[in-house]
């Protein structure tokens, strides 16, 4: 089982070409980071494997055990089993949390079928307790005056709540404070499985001083470029990204 990119090239609709060639491989049971520059294409592929109208896929295919997700709408690619964390609306006014998570559990249940209310709010409990949430929080309406931790937060409950197979969590460049980080990190760690995979995209490598991948991709201009363990990581961290000019310029 596993989420494979192969020769994935996307394009915005002016025709600038973003992803030029991303070959992928997360096997459910591994955790896979992705570094590299800012404007590498990091959240555009993200975007892509989570079906983001924005950009047109040109040549190659994404994968997961083996149904083909750019045959699939956003909804079909969820259902699926793809969570993009932070691909959920900023805010959803006037709708509490949850009754967004539960509504979004509801959505997947064949016809006819009742969400169990008093077993979804022990979850819900269970997994907020995890991530130090308070109670208060399933209250108020997603989102809404969040601060950027509560909003980091939130969305990893949705994603622990929703347990999709294979989880992309693309860490925006507005940093979380270190207990944040820490939270983030905890339940995402709690959901590591043999039964998922999980590709986290992250600008920084402090992420990764919790979360501990099995595997450190280096992706720049449209394309993975290096691939490694995670001591690829933390020779990134000391040396940057200057190896990219090297190589350009050998
Ligand atoms: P990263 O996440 O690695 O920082 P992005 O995927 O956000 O990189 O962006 C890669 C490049 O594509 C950048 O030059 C960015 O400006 C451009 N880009 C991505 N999406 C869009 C878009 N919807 N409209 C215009 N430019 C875009
Ligand atoms: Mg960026
Ligand atoms: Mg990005």
């Amino acid at each position: 089982m596993s989420l494979v990119v192969t020769d994935l090239h996307a394009q915005l609709e002016d025709g600038t070409q973003i992803l030029k060639g991303v070959n992928l491989e997360i096997p459910t049971g591994e955790v896979h980071a992705i570094m590299g520059p800012n404007g590498s294409g990091k959240s555009t592929l993200s975007k892509v494997i989570a079906g983001h109208e924005s950009y047109e896929v040109t040549t190659g295919s994404v994968t997961i055990d083996g149904a083909d997700v750019l045959e699939m709408d956003i909804d079909e690619r969820s259902r699926a089993g793809v969570f993009l964390a932070f691909q959920y609306p900023h805010e959803v006014p006037g709708v509490s949390n949850a009754n967004f998570i539960r509504a979004a559990l509801q959505a997947r249940l064949p016809k006819g079928e009742e969400l169990d209310a008093v077993a979804y709010y022990k979850d819900l409990y269970s997994k907020m307790d995890l991530l130090e949430m308070d109670r208060k929080f399933t209250a108020r309406a997603v989102n809404e005056g969040f601060s950027g931790g509560e909003k980091k937060r939130n969305e990893i409950l949705q994603m622990m709540m929703l347990d999709p197979r294979y989880c992309i969590l693309d860490e925006t460049d507005s940093g979380l404070d270190i207990d944040a980080l820490k939270i983030v990190a905890k339940g995402v760690n709690a959901m590591r499985s043999p039964q998922r995979g999980i590709l986290m995209i992250t600008h920084y490598q402090r992420l990764l001083d919790y979360i501990k991948p099995d595997h450190v991709h280096v992706m720049a201009e449209g394309k993975i470029v290096r691939s490694g363990g995670p001591e690829l990581a933390l020779e990134l961290e000391k040396d940057g990204y200057e190896f990219l000019k090297e190589a350009a310029t050998a």
